[in-house]
């Protein structure tokens, strides 16, 4: 979440004007009044900045309410988050304090976003949610879970743990949403997902949502969902209009460097994030550029999580512009000032691709991604390029000008 409560004044065309497959004909709200939405939560969306609902808005929230399983996709930054949370809190009931809603994403920092939405628009609910993730201490999440949470956002291992131990009680669990589904459904996650799954009432709504949906993800939803609505996005309509593409042919790995530290007023610009596929490569790179007296910051998997949360907070209140870090930050997160997008290294696959970049152009804005290709990187752009029938030219001289 960012900490501006401002949405976007004007939705630009290509958030409004998405072309979606429905696996069935749906209905298409177009304001928030008209969603039968209980009037504190209303308040709360009015109050968080929101004016009108986003065309997956426009679509979901209405069959998540009614208690449909819905697989949810729409390009980043379009309002995903909102979408589950706006489904989930007017689908409690706030008089209970037991937990009715699980909502689990693959990281820590995505799971506290995810967090501060649900209390944002929950504002004059009322609402308890907590977020349940590792690297904290266990006895904190007893305490609050023990309080009782109506909503909780976690990563799958401490989630679990909490079930297992029984400080979570998932009896009045109706509705799960995993947020970035494929990749929760992916190898890494799958076996502790249907560990969490299996503790969870029969008939469990189940909500997934992402930018990517791949084939062979949206294959094996059958096993865990009933007769689920389908608004989903086609391939070449992924990538958004407002987030321009570019490439820097360096040749060399060791060129990279160079190219990065030419490019670092354009970097500082507004914000940037810069990602490398190695934690040792954040670490790395991030004393390298300080050698050269560039200012930066970094994070990754294996920092701490004090460390990871002021890094973030730093970040989020712009006190820090660059960031270098892993894919552990290709997903979700969302900082609105962040208008560039640098690959330092490609992304090992094509969902990547389209996260990585997604961290720039949020609701509308402007974006620019920069990829570093060597010679032979070339092939894995053209196949990126062409999967999502997008155009990704080489980087202009006034690139600074398009931020
Ligand atoms: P996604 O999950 O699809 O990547 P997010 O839910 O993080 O996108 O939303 C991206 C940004 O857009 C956030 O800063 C969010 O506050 C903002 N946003 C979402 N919905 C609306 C809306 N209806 N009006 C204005 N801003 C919105």
């Amino acid at each position: 979440m960012s900490t501006t409560k401002k949405a976007n004044p004007t939705m630009p065309d290509d958030l409004s004007n998405v072309e979606f497959e429905t696996s069935e004909d749906i209905e298409v709200i177009s304001s928030f009044d008209s969603m039968n939405l209980n009037e504190d939560l209303l308040r709360g969306i009015y109050a968080y900045g929101f004016e009108k609902p986003s065309a997956i808005q426009q679509r979901a929230i209405r069959p998540i309410i009614k208690g449909r399983d819905v697989i949810a996709q729409a390009q980043s930054g379009t309002g995903k988050t909102a979408t589950f949370s706006i489904g989930v809190l007017q689908s409690i009931d706030i008089q209970t304090r037991e937990t009715q809603a699980l909502i689990l994403s693959p990281t820590r920092e995505l799971a506290l976003q995810i967090q501060k939405v649900i209390l944002a628009l929950g504002e004059f609910m009322n609402v308890q949610c907590h977020a349940c993730i590792g690297g904290r201490t266990l006895g904190e999440d007893i305490r609050k879970l023990d309080y009782g949470q109506h909503v909780v956002a976690g990563t799958p291992g401490r989630v679990f743990d909490m079930i297992r131990r029984r400080n979570l009680r998932t009896r009045s669990i109706k509705l799960l949403v995993l947020d970035e589904a494929d990749e929760m459904l992916n190898k890494g996650f799958k076996e502790q997902i249907y560990d969490v799954y299996r503790f969870l009432p029969p008939y469990t709504q189940v909500v997934l949502l992402s930018a990517t949906l791949p084939h062979e993800i949206l294959e094996i939803t059958s096993k865990f969902m009933t007769d689920p609505i389908r608004i989903l996005v086609k391939r070449d309509e992924l990538t958004l209009e407002g987030i321009k593409q570019f490439f820097v042919a360096v040749e060399h790995e060791e060129w990279k460097f160079d190219t990065l530290c030419d490019l670092y007023d354009t970097l500082t610009i507004t914000q940037a994030v810069i990602f490398c596929n190695t934690k040792r490569k954040v670490d790395w790179l991030t004393e390298k550029m300080k050698e050269a007296n560039f200012t930066v910051s970094s994070m990754h998997g294996d920092m701490p999580q004090k460390e990871r949360d002021s890094i973030m907070k730093e970040f989020r209140q712009g006190k820090s512009r660059v960031l270098i870090t892993t894919d552990v930050w290709a997903r979700g997160i969302d900082v609105q000032q962040v208008s560039l997008v640098i690959n330092y290294d490609l992304p090992n696959n094509r969902e990547l691709y389209i996260h990585r970049i997604g961290r720039s152009g949020r609701f509308g804005r402007k974006g620019v991604a920069i990829n570093f290709v060597k010679s032979d990187d070339i092939r894995i752009l053209r196949d990126i390029e062409q999967y999502y029938s997008t155009q990704i030219d080489e980087m202009p001289m006034n690139v600074a000008d398009l931020i």
